[in-house]
């Protein structure tokens, strides 16, 4: 079936009720009607559904189902916030003695989880330059345990060139881990270029209106065979004594080995469960997740195009520009648009500051994703717990405005601009 079609029907069979939109059961916990069946259940014989919430839940199951499908991923799990799902991607593999190769392009909230709190714990994040992973190889030692970068970065926009990636990672048989936040499945498929696992913020284009925070993870179909019997990966091949001896990489639910072990072991020991609630919103915005991809990469182009021709404007980040850096990379891995997310540059802090304040349509927020505009100064918000040195290294300058297209009509979103340009 076409993505579209997917993105409507997937994952839902309809209950006992023949509801047509998909029921929220907002339930902590299941009858499970007899002892035997409550034992089975506890030893992981009856799926993960109908034990208690903190694990499974059947409406996020259906958010989870349809979002592997449209990643073509083999299994996926909801998680209570994009950050949440990347630092159990992470946890996942790695503890203190390891390391983690990562992007020097991420975004904020991601860097101070490697610089700050993961560094804490003892795993060191190892940064690379996204516009040379050959960087990587030097990097590389026996206690790697997984590359991290961003398909489309936010805010810098770099596209990654993931083949690239992939290969060195497949040569020293380290795990790939994408965040495809802003792409989103429609504008980038990681995994049909080689990838492990993909991970996202549900938070920004999945719930499309600013309404929710959430995180999915997603694997690839056939992970275990690069995990299973690698000496990199011991917390899937040793007996697991929580679960009487249990060795992940070969359970009966091994073909979706890595969403399992993090909601066996992650999720029920420090539980940062989405609520159904909210995986029933992301549930309504995956269907027209599609449509509004494309109407915001069409106004994005537009918007960028329009910036370009601007003399106040000293630079234009949009992959799909001819002359962006990105533009080979955007063109081989984003075919299908370059998202809402721009950014660009005016001379200095203050003239940014005009710009910010000038504006009607769009609104100052921390976000990305809505349908509704969003104008962002990188330096003094999102990215202010970096150093200069890291805001350097993450791309960004002190008049870098970001912003983030919504639904408007793209005549008065540039009309705006320009009155705010001056
Ligand atoms: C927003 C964002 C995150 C964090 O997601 P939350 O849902 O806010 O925790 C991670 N990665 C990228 C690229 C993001 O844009």
């Amino acid at each position: 079936m076409k993505e579209q079609t997917l993105a409507i029907h997937a994952g839902y069979e309809k209950d006992t009720q023949h509801t047509m939109a998909v029921p929220i059961y907002m339930s902590t916990a299941y009858d499970f009607g007899s002892a035997d069946f409550a034992a089975s259940s506890f030893n992981l014989e009856q799926g993960t559904d109908h034990v208690y919430t903190r694990v499974g839940n059947p409406t996020t199951a259906v958010l989870e189902r349809r979002f592997a499908q449209l990643e073509g991923g083999s299994g996926a799990l909801a998680i209570s916030s994009g950050m949440g799902a990347i630092f159990y991607s992470i946890l996942n593999v790695a503890g203190a003695g390891d390391n983690i190769i990562i992007s020097s392009k991420l975004y904020g909230g991601t860097i101070t989880l490697f610089t700050q709190t993961l560094k804490k714990l003892g795993i060191e994040g190892r940064f690379f330059n996204i516009d040379n992973p050959q960087e990587i190889d030097n990097l590389v030692d026996d206690n790697t345990k997984a590359i991290f970068f961003e398909s489309i970065s936010n805010p810098s926009i770099d596209v990654a060139n993931i083949e690239e990636i992939v290969t060195i990672a497949d040569k020293h048989g380290i795990l790939t881990i994408v965040d495809n936040t802003v792409a989103t499945p429609f504008l980038c498929k990681p995994f049909s270029f080689g990838v492990d696992v993909v991970v996202h913020s549900a938070s920004k284009y999945t719930t499309g209106q600013g309404l929710a925070i959430g995180g999915l993870m997603v694997e690839r179909v056939g992970l275990v065979d690069k995990i299973k019997n690698n000496s990199r990966y011991p917390y899937f091949n040793e007996p697991e004594t929580s679960y009487h001896g249990l060795i992940f990489a070969d359970c009966p639910a091994s073909s979706v080995l890595f969403t399992f072990r993090t909601r066996m072991i992650l999720l029920r020991d420090t539980g940062a469960v989405l609520s159904p609630f909210n995986a029933w919103l992301f549930i309504q915005g995956l269907e027209t997740l599609a449509l509004r991809m494309r109407q915001h990469s069409d106004s994005a182009l537009k918007i960028a195009n329009f910036l370009l021709s601007h003399s106040k404007v000293k630079k234009v980040n949009y992959p799909l520009l001819k002359n962006d850096k990105n533009y080979e990379n955007a063109i081989k891995y984003l075919s299908k648009g370059a998202s809402g997310l721009l950014s660009f540059e005016v001379e200095d802090f203050a003239e940014a500051k005009k710009i910010l304040d000038g504006v009607e349509i769009f609104s100052i927020v921390a976000n990305i994703g809505d349908s509704k505009s969003i104008i962002n100064h990188s330096a003094s918000t999102t990215h202010q717990q970096l150093s200069k040195a890291e805001l350097l290294q993450a791309g960004i300058n002190e008049g870098l405005i970001r912003l983030s297209v919504g639904l408007e009509d793209s005549d008065d979103l540039i009309e705006d601009l320009k009155i705010a340009l001056g």
